[in-house]
């Protein structure tokens, strides 16, 4: 195994094969370095990308370990990867986020666990096994209140809201796991995010920690649909975001990124909702309008080199292209590419499903007020 940084040149191992990983191989390319890709699917979004893409299951040990062989170090871009395939890599191999992180923020029992353990802010919450124990979490958060998985949630995957007239017993029997979480619902005043990196600690004993500016967010159907960065909050709640992210990435022992989703309750304090070790979707905007954007951080950070300035070059808003835009025809990209500041990022997805995330676009714009007007413009374009 190295020691010392990865330098240029070197071949960075991806475990993943989607759009974070993409657009971290493009990171990756831009500065010399290779990169191969494990994925399930062929062709996949990094593996277009990459010099090698090998199509296996995760679980696919013997080929796992050609891969390592083949490169200088190992990350990830999603974080359903089973903790056997990084048991049997990490003996080869570095793997940056290490396996723990993966471990622990793969699970949201893990990960609610550690944050309270830890005395990070989180919303009240009970782990329950069974109708009787679902029952008894209810009546202690009171309603409304969600049911969430444990292991492999996302985009609100295998959440269920609660009410005080919700039948409970049909709610467990559609649950359909062994365990879940239930969480007392938040009356949010905002969402934001902040994805950090952290480096490999250096000479002086210090270990670099680089927060991005933080982003407002906006759902639909449980899916991130925009982020806008600056984003419009008080610069005391901004900077407590970025320092308690930075916190946990340091407690996690996090190197690379991490990402820190937060709900802003209407009395001004802020809840870690949830943990990714990777770029994050709310991050996409660093790609246009910073000086380093996550990607590269990832791979600054992955690679023991220092970390890039995060400085926000323009106010910027990142809107999510579903696969529901395509419904009526592929759209008019040319009418899009026409509005002003407008970026576009298309992740080399055949199959535009509904709800599948198929590109992004981002809107530069001298205020966000500005990029709003220019994004409605956008939406009706693709006619949404
Ligand atoms: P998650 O997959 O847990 O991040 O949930 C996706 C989205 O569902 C969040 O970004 C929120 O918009 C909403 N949500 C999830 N949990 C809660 C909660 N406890 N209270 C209010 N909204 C929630």
């Amino acid at each position: 195994m190295k020691t010392g940084p990865i330098l240029p040149g070197s071949t960075i191992g991806c475990l993943g094969g989607g759009q974070l990983g993409r657009m971290f191989a493009l990171a990756a390319r831009k500065m010399g370095y290779r990169v191969h890709t494990v994925d399930p699917t062929p062709d996949s979004p990094t593996g277009q990308i990459s010099d090698r893409e090998y199509n296996v299951p995760f679980t696919e040990i013997p080929t796992l370990l050609k891969f390592a062989e083949g490169v200088d170090v190992v990350t990830y871009e999603f974080e359903n990867i089973p903790v056997e395939a990084l048991d049997a890599l990490v003996p080869y191999v570095t793997l940056r986020p290490g396996r723990d992180v993966l471990y622990t923020t793969q699970n949201r029992r893990r990960e609610k666990e550690f944050l309270q353990g830890n005395n990070f802010p989180v919303a009240p919450f009970r782990v329950v096994t069974s109708e009787t124990e679902l029952r008894e979490a209810v009546s202690a958060l009171g309603c409304p209140c969600v049911l969430k998985t444990a292991d492999f949630g996302y985009d609100g995957k295998g959440q269920q809201k609660i009410a005080y007239e919700t039948d409970l017993a049909e709610v467990w029997r559609r649950h359909g796991a062994a365990a879940g979480v239930v969480e007392a619902w938040v009356p949010f005043a905002a969402e934001l995010s902040v994805v950090v990196g952290r480096g490999v600690k250096g000479a002086d004993d210090e270990t670099p920690v680089v927060a991005f500016p933080p982003t407002l967010n906006e759902h639909e159907n449980h899916i991130l649909a925009t982020s806008v960065a600056p984003a419009p909050l008080a610069a005391s709640i901004l900077a407590r975001a970025q320092t308690i992210a930075s916190e946990i990435a340091a407690r996690l022992d996090v190197t690379g990124l991490l990402a820190v989703e937060f709900f802003l309750t209407r009395r001004g304090d802020l809840l870690v909702n949830e943990l990714a070790p990777r770029p994050h979707n709310s991050g996409h905007y660093s790609f246009d309008a910073c000086v380093t954007s996550q990607f590269e951080q990832q791979l600054r950070a992955v690679c023991g080199l220092p970390l890039g300035d995060t400085r926000l070059l323009s106010p910027v808003l990142m809107h999510n292209l579903l696969g529901d835009v395509w419904e009526k025809g592929t759209p008019d990209w040319p009418a899009l590419l026409a509005l002003p500041g407008l970026r576009l990022h298309l992740y080399g997805k055949s199959e535009p499903r509904r709800g599948r995330k198929m590109g992004h676009y981002c809107i530069l714009s001298s205020s966000l007020d500005q990029a709003w007007e220019i994004d409605e413009q956008a939406q009706k374009i693709l006619g949404r």
